[in-house]
């Protein structure tokens, strides 16, 4: 399905999630996409507490996780940043992570569920993803050049077994990573122009992803 249609009468709010480890411009123009393509009155972004999937694996503390986000998104006045995922004892699921931001909206609200296309075709093995499916749409983010005939299949098959709303959306900052700023840090090469100068700072300053 490639409409993003729905009720017009309720709000729409876009729910950004991600280890943001650390945060740059391709999620920034991918929130940034989706709110003026789907109309969306604001972007929440998530920062991931300690999500299933990342067992064992080394991530920064979230707490500078959650302040990078906040410094990146400090000049967008529709984006806001939630600590929601922060503090929580053990795994954090974004079925959880949903059904409070619904308690919280109520109704009128319509909640949209960014992420990144690779992160969407595991979507099945999520925690109970039938009932998630159920209470938030989904939009998987690509980068340019990403090969999207598994992705749409994925989604065809998603969809008609949940009955559920997915929706694939191109980003042309998208070829930006995570990964790949972690690596450029550690082998000292510059970052500048991938991520808010902000954040290129606090990175600096607290020293992180260096050996
Ligand atoms: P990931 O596996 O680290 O990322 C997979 C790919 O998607 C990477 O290429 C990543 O690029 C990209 N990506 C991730 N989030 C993105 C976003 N919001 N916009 C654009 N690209 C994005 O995925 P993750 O960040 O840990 O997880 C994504 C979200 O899914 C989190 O909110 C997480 O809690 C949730 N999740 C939930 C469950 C569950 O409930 N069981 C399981 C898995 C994931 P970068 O590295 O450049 O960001």
């Amino acid at each position: 399905m490639n409409t993003y249609e729905s009720s017009m009468s309720k709000l729409r709010f876009a729910i950004m999630g991600g280890t943001f480890d650390p945060i740059h411009y391709g999620h920034l123009a991918a929130a940034e996409e989706v709110r003026v393509g789907l109309n969306c009155q604001k972007v929440i972004f998530i920062p991931s507490g300690n999500p299933p999937h990342k067992k064992g694996c080394v991530r920064t503390d979230e707490a500078h996780r959650y302040d990078m986000t906040l410094l990146a998104t400090a000049s967008n006045p529709y984006f806001e940043v939630s600590d929601i995922e922060m503090n929580r004892n053990g795994y954090t699921y974004t079925l959880d992570t949903i059904k409070k931001l619904n308690k919280y909206y109520g109704n009128e609200v319509e909640l949209f569920f960014i992420t990144g296309a690779d992160a969407l075709l595991e979507l099945e093995t999520w925690y109970k993803v039938e009932q998630l499916l159920k209470l938030c749409s989904f939009i998987a983010v690509t980068r340019p050049g990403y090969d999207k005939s598994k992705l749409e299949q994925k989604l065809y098959h998603l969809q008609s077994k949940y009955n559920s709303e997915l929706y694939i959306m191109d980003v042309p900052g998208l070829s930006i990573s995570s990964t790949d700023l972690r690596k450029r840090i550690e082998q000292g090469t510059s970052i500048r122009y991938l991520v808010p100068e902000a954040v290129e700072q606090y990175i600096s300053d607290h020293k992180l992803y260096r050996k």
